[in-house]
C-alpha cells in the first residue's frame, strides 16, 4: 500500500518534470532567431542569450536547450566572449593548474563537498565573479539597445530584465546540485563559495578611476574643461553610441577556485569552576602552565571535539582569578565553533554537556548549554555591562571580632569605594582611580572561632574584592580594613552569584 503510493507520487514527479521540460524547451525555441543568431556568431554562449533574454529557472541546467541554441550557429567558438567560460565551465583550475574546459561542474562540486563529510540538510552557493564581466554585461546591453530596440520581444525584455552571470550561475548549477547533494539549496549555515577571477585589468575599473580623477579635478575648481561624463548604466538612460562592439575580448578564461564552509555555531551557557588551580583561559608564562587547567579548554575542547569543527574561541562574561571558585548559577559564556562537520542536535548538546560534567577532576561543571544565535556575544555583552556580583569571602582580621561587628558591616548600604589600580596588576593596567559601589554585606560567623568570618557582599562589576577586603595599602579606600579599624585579609574567595539580565539564565 505504502509502495504504491510512494511509487504514484514518484511517477508524479516525472511528470512534473517532464512539463517543466517541455515548457523550457519551448521558452528557448520562441526566442527571436535573428537577435540568437547574431548573438552566436558574436561569440556569446547559449546561457549567456537566456540571460540576456531574461529566462530564468532549470533552463540553464537543461543540456538539450542548450544545444538546441548552440546548433543555431554554424561556427563554435570556444569561449564566451561575455562570461569568458563561467557559464560555459571552462576555466583555469587554480587547485590543479590546469585548463579544463566543458567540466561536469555540478558533478566535480558535488564530489569534493561530499569527501569534506560535512553533515548538512541544505546548502547555499556564494558567487563571486570579477568586475570585467560586469562591464562586458553592460557594453553588450547597449549593443543590444542599438541593435534590436526597435522590436517588441525587446521592449517586453525591457521589463523583465536580463540575467546577471551570477544568477545565471546559480541556475546553472543549483538544480543539477541538489540532485548530487540530495538536498534543497536554501540559506543556511553549510555554504559553498565558488570564486571567479581575471588576470585581465577591467576597461570598466579604468573609467570608473578616469572619473574619479574628473570629480576630483572639478572640485578643485577647474569646471567645464571637460564635458558630461555618463555614469548611468541602465538601459533607460544609456544614451552611449552602442554601433560598435564594447566588449573586452579576452581569449583567456577566468581563474576558478571553490571550497565549502560551514558559518560558525553558537554555544552558550554558564560554568561553574571548582577549582581554585584553574585558569579561566588557556594562560602560559615562559612556556609554563599557570594552574593545571582551564575553563576555556575544557569546555571549548569538548565541544569542538564533538562537532568536529577547525577551532573555536571562549568568550565569557567577566573574570575571576585563578585563585577564586565560580560558584551559584555560574558565569555566563560563548563557544564560536568554526567549520563544524557535525550539525549539533538538541539531544547532542545534551550530551556534550554530560560529558564535561562527567568528566572524572571535577574541575569545571555547565550548566543550561545550549545553541544560541549570532547575536548571543551582543547580548551577553550587554548584560555585563550592568551586572551584579555575588561574592563569599574567608577573611582574617587582626583582633577578635565583636558583636557590634556584624551590624556595622551589615549597615551599609551602596557604599562608595574609590579604587586605584591594584599593585598586583599595576603591570598590565594603566593606572586609575575607580569610583565602585558595594550594594550590600553582611558577616557570617565560623563557629569556634574569632578572627575568622565569612564576608558576603554584592557588587558592582569591575569591583576589585580582595584589595576591598585587605585594603591595598590605602589605594582602595574604605575598606573592610578601615572599616573595622584592624588589619584584614583574605585568604579565599568565591563567586557565589552573578545577577545578569541575560539569555543565559
Ligand atoms: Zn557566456
Amino acid at each position: 500500500m505504502e509502495e504504491q503510493k510512494k511509487e504514484e507520487s514518484l511517477k508524479h514527479l516525472g511528470e512534473e518534470e517532464e512539463e517543466e521540460e517541455e515548457s523550457v524547451s519551448e521558452s528557448v525555441r520562441d526566442l527571436p532567431s535573428d537577435a540568437v543568431k547574431e548573438l552566436l556568431s558574436e561569440g556569446v554562449c547559449a546561457r549567456c542569450i537566456f540571460r540576456l533574454f531574461g529566462l530564468q529557472g532549470r533552463v540553464y541546467a537543461s543540456p538539450p536547450s542548450i544545444s538546441f541554441l548552440s546548433s543555431l550557429s554554424a561556427t563554435t567558438h570556444q569561449l564566451c566572449t561575455l562570461c569568458f567560460g563561467i557559464l560555459q565551465f571552462t576555466y583555469y583550475s587554480d587547485d590543479t593548474q590546469t585548463l579544463l574546459q566543458n567540466q561536469n561542474l555540478p558533478l566535480l562540486i558535488a564530489d569534493t563537498v561530499k569527501r569534506h563529510a560535512y553533515q548538512f540538510h541544505t546548502f547555499s552557493l556564494e558567487v563571486s565573479i570579477p568586475p570585467i564581466i560586469l562591464n562586458n554585461d553592460n557594453s553588450l546591453r547597449s549593443y543590444m539597445k542599438t541593435k534590436f530596440g526597435s522590436q517588441s520581444w525587446f521592449q517586453e525584455n525591457l521589463h523583465t530584465g536580463c540575467i546577471s552571470t551570477k544568477d545565471a550561475l546559480k541556475f546553472s548549477l543549483i538544480y543539477p546540485l541538489e540532485d548530487l547533494l540530495e538536498c534543497k539549496s536554501s540559506m543556511g549555515n553549510f555554504r559553498i563559495r565558488l570564486t571567479y577571477t581575471h588576470t585581465k585589468a577591467s576597461k570598466g575599473d579604468q573609467n570608473r578611476s578616469d572619473s574619479a580623477e574628473t570629480c576630483k579635478r572639478r572640485k578643485i575648481g577647474e569646471s567645464n574643461l571637460v564635458g558630461e561624463i555618463p555614469i548611468s548604466n541602465s538601459l533607460e538612460n544609456d544614451s552611449s553610441d552602442g554601433c560598435e562592439f564594447l566588449l573586452e575580448k579576452a581569449n583567456e578564461p577566468c581563474h576558478f577556485t571553490f571550497f565549502c564552509y560551514r558559518t560558525p555555531f553558537y554555544f552558550g551557557g554558564r560554568y561553574l569552576k571548582y577549582s581554585r588551580n584553574v585558569s579561566q583561559t588557556c594562560w602560559i608564562i615562559d612556556d609554563e602552565r599557570m594552574g593545571e587547567a582551564s575553563v576555556e579548554e575544557i569546555i571549548g575542547g569538548n565541544i569542538l571535539q564533538a562537532c568536529q569543527g577547525d577551532g573555536f574561541k571562549f568568550h565569557a562574561a567577566g573574570r575571576e582569578d585563578i585563585d577564586v571558585r565560580m560558584l551559584g548559577p555560574g558565569r555566563p559564556f560563548l563557544v564560536e565553533v568554526q567549520n563544524a562537520r557535525h550539525i549539533p542536535s538538541e539531544l547532542f548538546v545534551k550530551d556534550v554537556e554530560k560529558k564535561i560534567n562527567n568528566m572524572e577532576n571535577k574541575l569545571v561543571r555547565v550548566k543550561n548549554l545550549k545553541l544560541v544565535g549570532s547575536e548571543g556575544w551582543d547580548l551577553m555583552r550587554e548584560g555585563e555591562a550592568e551586572k551584579q556580583k555575588q561574592y563569599a569571602a574567608l577573611v582574617w582580621i587582626s583582633r577578635p571580632l565583636k558583636d557590634e561587628d556584624f551590624q556595622c558591616i551589615s549597615s551599609h548600604k551602596d557604599l562608595k569605594v574609590l579604587q586605584r589600580t591594584p599593585i598586583r596588576v599595576l603591570h598590565r593596567r594603566s593606572p586609575l582611580e575607580r569610583e565602585k559601589i558595594i550594594h550590600w554585606m553582611k558577616i557570617e560567623a565560623i563557629a569556634g572561632s574569632s578572627q575568622y568570618f565569612l564576608l558576603h557582599l554584592c557588587t558592582q562589576a569591575g569591583t576589585y574584592i580582595k584589595e576591598f577586603v585587605h585594603g591595598d595599602l590605602g589605594r582602595t579606600y574604605p575598606s573592610i580594613g578601615s572599616i573595622l579599624g584592624c588589619r584584614a585579609e583574605i585568604l579565599q574567595l568565591d563567586v557565589t552569584d552573578i545577577k545578569m539580565e541575560c539569555f543565559l539564565t
